[in-house]
This record gives structure tokens, C-alpha cells and sequence, in this order.
């Protein structure tokens, strides 16, 4: 029987990890990670000691393949992303779309087990410290730079729902223009959690016009990594 365990990892204090998670990464066969780089200061962290594979967004099909015989000869894989949570918003969920597929059959037999070892993730770590309502709320990933973006965010101020998304350092002052136009004035609050687990974690909410003039003003915060909420 082999694994491919998805493991959360810290998404900035590398203390954020579960007991089960370094157990899961100090017995793998291989550690699948996005960046051998970055995973490589974590396992040091942890005294972890493990041979490492790439897999990230531009890795060929062979690279699947490879992992794909990998489990097939029994060995266990545990794939991990640069921060948090294989999947969401990173290639995670792709390789484990084309494991369920090509392995089905041994899958179904339990020769091959896709197992989950759940950790941080920035949108639930957003959520938890926003003070937002989010019983139910909609999570849009990174916006599109270009085409859709317009129409998204018509949806967004069109939306009663919270929604979520990641951005990057170099937009999000474009983002929050763009949220000043379309959001309705006094209808939503706009929520920025930066920097999350960090020294420099930073949650700044009020208007569309609040917190775009906050970042105006405080151009030595506008880096590092950034959810945006609107709720
Ligand atoms: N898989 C990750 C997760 O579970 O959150 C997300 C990966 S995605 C490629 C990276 C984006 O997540 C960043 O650009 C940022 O928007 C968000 N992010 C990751 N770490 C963060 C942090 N410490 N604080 C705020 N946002 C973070």
C-alpha cells in the first residue's frame, strides 16, 4: 500500500505546523514540494531529513508520470505547497486530480491512499481573525489580471455574500482602487489581512476609501502576502 499524504504546512510561522504533519513528512519515501528551496528551511526547522521532488505549476507530464510509478511501486509521497494548505490556490489540486485519475482502479482497491494531513491556510486564518460574517462565504482564489476582472468585480459589489481572495503585493493598491468604483458607498467593509502568523501581521478594515487611503499612507505595508475580504 502507499500514501500520498497532503500535508498543510506553516504559512509564515514555521512553528505552525501539526505533530502529525512532521511525522508524515519524517517518514515519506519523497517530498513532493513546490519549491525544494523553501521546503528545505522548514524540514531543517524540524531536523527532518527526507529526499525532495519538485512539482509546481510548470512541471511536465513526465513529472506526473514519475509520481504516478512512485506510488504504483509502493512508496510513500507526501506533497507539500510553499505555505499552507496543497490545493488551495496552488498546483496541489491538480496533481491530485491526474493521481485520482490515472490510479483510480487502485484507489477503489486501496492500494494507493490519498490521505489528508489538514494544517493552516491563509483563507481560513483570514477568516478566523477578520470579525467578518462567515458562515457562508465565497473564496475566489487570485483574481485574473486581465479579462474577467472587470465583471468580477461587478460581482463581488453585486454579491451579499463575504468573499475572499488572495493578492500580491503589486496590486493591491489597484485592487482597492477598483473596490472604491465598484462597491456601493457604505454598503460593504473591506477587510485586509496582511503578513499572517508573521511578525508583521496586520488586519486593516473600514471603507474601500479607508483602507485604500490607509495603504496610501503606509506605503512601507503595502509587501509581503495579503487576503482581501469584502463582507
Ligand atoms: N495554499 C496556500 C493556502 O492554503 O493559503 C495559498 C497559496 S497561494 C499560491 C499564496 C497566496 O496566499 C499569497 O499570495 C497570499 O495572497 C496568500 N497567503 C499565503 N500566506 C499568507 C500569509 N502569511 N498572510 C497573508 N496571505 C497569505
Amino acid at each position: 500500500m502507499s500514501y500520498l499524504s497532503i500535508v498543510g504546512t506553516p504559512i509564515g510561522n514555521l512553528e505552525d505546523i501539526t505533530l502529525r504533519a512532521l511525522k508524515t513528512l519524517g517518514s515519506a519515501d519523497i517530498i513532493l514540494c513546490e519549491d525544494t528551496r523553501m521546503t528545505k528551511k522548514l524540514l531543517a526547522k524540524h531536523l527532518i531529513s527526507r529526499p525532495t521532488l519538485s512539482y509546481h505549476a510548470h512541471s511536465a507530464l513526465s513529472r506526473v508520470d514519475e509520481i504516478i510509478r512512485l506510488l504504483r511501486e509502493g512508496k510513500n509521497l507526501a506533497l507539500v505547497s510553499d505555505a499552507g494548505t496543497p490545493g488551495i490556490s496552488d498546483p496541489g489540486a491538480d496533481l491530485v486530480a491526474r493521481v485520482r485519475e490515472a490510479l483510480a482502479e487502485e484507489i477503489r482497491t486501496g492500494e494507493v491512499k490519498i490521505e489528508s494531513v489538514p494544517g493552516p491556510s491563509a483563507l481560513t486564518t483570514a477568516l478566523s481573525i477578520a470579525g467578518v460574517p462567515c458562515a457562508d462565504f465565497t473564496f475566489l482564489g487570485f483574481l485574473p489580471h486581465k479579462k474577467g476582472r472587470e465583471t468580477l468585480f461587478r460581482e463581488i459589489a453585486a454579491s451579499e455574500r463575504t468573499i475572499v481572495f488572495y493578492e500580491s503585493p503589486h496590486r493591491i493598491e489597484k485592487t482597492l482602487q477598483s473596490l472604491k468604483e465598484h462597491l456601493v458607498a457604505g454598503a460593504r467593509k473591506v477587510t485586509i489581512c496582511r503578513e499572517l502568523t508573521k511578525i508583521f501581521e496586520e488586519v486593516v478594515s473600514g471603507t474601500p476609501e479607508e483602507v485604500a487611503l490607509h495603504f496610501q499612507n503606509h506605503q512601507d505595508t503595502v509587501r509581503g502576502e495579503f487576503v482581501v475580504i469584502v463582507s
